[in-house]
């Protein structure tokens, strides 16, 4: 696989002027959420299934637990499906992504996100004679990555599934051949025409039945199609440093998945793992931020201080390549194929 080396920095994808805004909008949606916690319900394991698991840690009034068995973690009970589709429906985040974040930050990420992921994509269709004729992208929200394969005019077919109304009408005004639906209901029969790639980006973590998801997902590939995926990867860096205090332990973040456990939930699922890897750049400069804040609170001799604070030029940039080559990012990437 190629190495694609785009550095690139927080700011480029939340741009931090826009983020006080953004983060009152989150609170709202906490809330609404909350408001209807009479509704949630327990589940096992969403990665394999065990019941046995412990409790790991809460943060604004939602529960976490660990499974015993594959380490997974997740929000447990968590709102029930009604709920979700009811939340993301009207959700206070999504309409200011929509309308402020994307918008001022979409030609960088495009760069830094879209244009680095289309490549991987492609270089595994080439790689494995996956044929290009169709791709299905779930969750396109701003239509970003649908855009950017569209100019690379390898895919005959491109169609963005996006179920949340606001971010749907952006896709259509973007030319997009958009469907408005969620992916459990237009997965639940084969379409006519099945898809020989669908990639969904940073979904299968807010999804009530991950596996579902993917069974739906082998529906309407075809057979040897390739399925992409990323996700955060809860034993990573910025997570397993930060814990309640990562950005990315959120309301909205029911499945915290490993590699491993990932792995074994898409061959569970029959689908073949052919590439993994996390590629995700931001850990350090995360927890390094934190700590400047005050947020979090690195030890003052300690060795972290001295790779993300004291000797952040000549060490910080190493230390993340070292986490994202050997699968200890917090962010992962996942491709495989479906078998019959
Ligand atoms: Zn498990």
């Amino acid at each position: 696989m190629g190495k694609i080396r785009v550095t690139f920095r927080e700011e480029d994808i939340r741009p931090a002027r826009l983020m006080d805004e953004a983060d009152k909008a989150m609170a709202l949606d906490i809330a609404r959420l909350l408001s209807r916690r009479a509704e949630f319900v327990r589940v096992p394991c969403p990665a394999c299934g065990s019941q046995a698991a412990r409790p790991l840690f809460s943060k604004n009034g939602f529960h976490y637990e660990q499974c015993a068995d594959c380490e997974t973690f997740y929000i447990n009970p968590r709102p029930s499906p009604p709920v979700l589709a009811w939340f993301y429906a009207n959700s206070a985040t999504y309409d200011y992504w929509n309308a402020h974040v994307f918008p001022a930050a979409e030609e960088r990420r495009r760069k830094v996100i879209a244009s680095p992921r289309v490549d991987r994509l492609l270089a595994l269709c080439d790689g494995l004679a996956v044929p290009t004729e169709s791709l299905l992208e779930v969750g396109a929200a701003f239509g970003t990555f649908c855009l950017e394969a569209a100019s690379r005019n390898r895919f005959k077919r491109i169609v963005a599934l996006e179920p949340t109304p606001g971010l749907a009408r952006t896709c259509r005004q973007h030319g997009l051949e958009t469907i408005e639906q969620p992916f459990e209901s237009y997965g639940a029969t084969p379409p006519a025409d099945r898809f020989s790639v669908l990639a969904s980006f940073e979904v299968i973590e807010h999804l009530f039945a991950p596996r579902d998801f993917l069974q739906a997902a082998h529906r309407v590939l075809r057979p040897g199609g390739l399925l992409v995926l990323t996700c955060p990867n809860g034993q990573g860096f910025d997570i397993q440093v930060l814990g309640t205090q990562s950005d990315s332990v959120d309301h909205e973040h029911l499945n915290y998945f490993s590699p491993k456990s990932l792995r074994k939930l898409l061959m569970d699922c029959n689908f073949e793992v052919i590439d993994m890897g996390t590629p995700g750049r931001l850990d350090a400069e995360l927890v390094r931020k934190k700590a400047l804040t005050g947020e979090f609170e690195l030890a003052a001799d300690g060795f972290l201080r001295r790779v993300l604070i004291d000797e952040w030029d000549r060490l910080g940039p190493a230390f993340q390549e070292f986490l994202s080559e050997h699968g200890l990012s917090s962010h992962m990437w996942m491709a495989a194929r479906s078998q019959h």
